[in-house]
């Protein structure tokens, strides 16, 4: 794959770049080591102010960065902002708050004195996916830095301007050279990266082949991994749920970001006593959302990434409706330049159909009728995914039963899943194991060193 950027909306070839060489590769490997070992001992004060402006840069110029991703990958410009501010958010967060997430832990035993201490481990190499560029990426390096680690970014190849916008965040914000560093390389050059003793972990976000892939190199060098993988997120709904709010969320939950999010709600699970009225209303509503230039305010989907993701997404719905899916609206390709897909919803999907288990990433929803709370959690829980869940109800018991038996990262009941820098977030089964932010997150990444001192 080349690295370069590619307008989704137009095809236009944007910017290409040059993969680094062998021997540039070793330049940053080496700075990347040699920076660690005084970058560790910086004070959390001085790394605190350095986050803080991090944030600051990432508000003052979140129109330009915004746009940048939307003319990359192709999200609606009024999420692309949104995404800068969140960025901004999670530099704050971690700012105000590493301290005291690796602040020593005394714990009482028969020695004098016994405490945990949490230290950094050293450069840590983030594989990073195209869908949120800037988000993704600062979800890693506000907790890592703040740990004292420093990072290497191997970001997905059709957003190389978003990579580099990244180091230079860094850079202004204070942060010494060396301590984030974008490496411009194909996957190709991921394992030996992976192989050198001076790289210590690894995280990737991205789908299951590529977690395989970095998760079993690293595994042969004993080097810890965190994986955020992909996800078939159900969306349950039951009897005594509010209709209208449960329709609005779901419309929302399937297509932010042009439905190419991990934890977008995939699966549409809906009691069979109001199935007929939620499908009513959802066609309707996923039918009247505007498909169009995603640099204007007023436009709900975009185009998708690349013509790849566009052709992989028209393969799974031909192949659903050839195994006797129904369309309820869209089902095609939009007749215009650039990789527009139909919002489209899908009932009657047959379990022999390959989307009825794989993930489906783009403005593609799945409609499935249930007869009963058994039925509901046991078809939430037929897939080999495991990131976010979904449930709508009023009913206590009935909250009870999705909070205990939903297999997945996380529960939202009556709401739409989605990540905060203050909550874990990470998938079980194939999204992945490890879990990103809050004080969860930014222990991923350390030498939780046990300390026993007696008189
Ligand atoms: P992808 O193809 O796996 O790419 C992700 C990153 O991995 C890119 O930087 C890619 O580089 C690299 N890569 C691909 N194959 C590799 C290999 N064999 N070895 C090393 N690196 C490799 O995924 P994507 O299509 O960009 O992203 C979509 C997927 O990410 C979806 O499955 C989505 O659910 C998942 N995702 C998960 C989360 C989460 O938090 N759980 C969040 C967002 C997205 P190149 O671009 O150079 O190929």
């Amino acid at each position: 794959m080349p690295i370069a950027s590619i307008n989704p909306t137009t095809g236009e070839t944007l910017k290409t770049f040059t993969a680094l060489n062998e021997s540039q590769i070793e330049e940053k490997l080496q700075r990347a080591a040699d920076i660690f070992h005084s970058y560790r001992r910086t004070p959390f004060a001085e790394r605190e102010l350095m986050m803080l402006r991090a944030a600051d840069i990432l508000d003052s110029e979140k129109h330009e960065l915004g746009r940048m991703m939307t003319t990359e990958m192709g999200k609606p410009i009024k999420g692309a902002v949104q995404e800068v501010e969140k960025c901004a958010l999670v530099c704050r967060y971690y700012s105000e708050n590493a301290k005291r997430h690796l602040a020593d832990e005394t714990i009482e035993t028969n020695a004098s004195r016994s405490f945990v201490r949490f230290q950094p481990l050293g450069p840590v190499l983030a594989v990073m996916p195209w869908n949120f560029p800037l988000w993704q990426v600062f979800r890693f390096a506000a907790p890592a830095l703040m740990a004292g680690n420093v990072g290497l970014l191997k970001h997905a190849s059709n957003v190389p301007q978003c990579a580099l916008a990244i180091e230079d965040i860094f850079l202004r914000a204070g942060f010494p050279q060396g301590a984030f560093q974008t490496l411009l390389i194909g996957s190709d050059a991921v394992e030996k990266i992976l192989n050198d003793s001076r790289v210590v972990a690894a995280t990737l976000t991205g789908s299951e082949g590529a977690g395989r892939s970095v998760a079993s190199i690293a595994g042969k060098q004993i080097k810890k991994t965190v994986l955020e993988l992909g996800g078939s997120d159900p969306f349950i709904v039951m009897p005594s749920a509010d209709l209208d709010k449960a329709v609005d969320t779901a419309v929302k939950a399937r297509t932010i970001n042009n439905g190419q999010s991990c934890i977008a709600a995939k699966r549409f699970i809906v009691a069979s006593g109001i199935h007929d009225d939620f499908e009513r209303k959802f066609v309707m509503e996923m039918r009247a959302l505007r498909v169009g230039d995603p640099l204007e305010e007023s436009t709900d989907i975009g185009p998708l990434a690349t013509p790849q993701i566009l052709r992989d997404l028209d393969e799974q719905v031909k192949k659903a409706v050839a195994a006797g899916a129904k369309v309820l609206t869209g089902g095609k390709q939009l007749e215009r330049e650039g990789n527009f897909y139909e919002p489209t919803v899908l009932t009657n999907i047959s379990h022999q159909s390959p989307i009825y288990c794989e993930e489906v990433f783009g403005p593609v929803a799945l409609l499935f009728r249930v007869a009963s709370l058994d039925e509901a959690i046991k078809l939430a829980n037929a897939t080999t995914f495991g990131l976010g869940s979904a449930a709508w109800t009023n009913d206590t018991e009935e909250r009870m039963r999705f909070i205990e038996e939903l297999e997945a990262g996380c529960v939202f009941i009556n709401g739409m899943v989605a990540s905060d820098p203050r909550l874990p977030f990470g998938g079980v089964k194939n999204s992945g194991y490890g879990r990103e932010l809050g004080e969860f997150g930014i222990r991923e990444f350390v030498n939780v060193k046990t300390v026993w001192i007696d008189k």
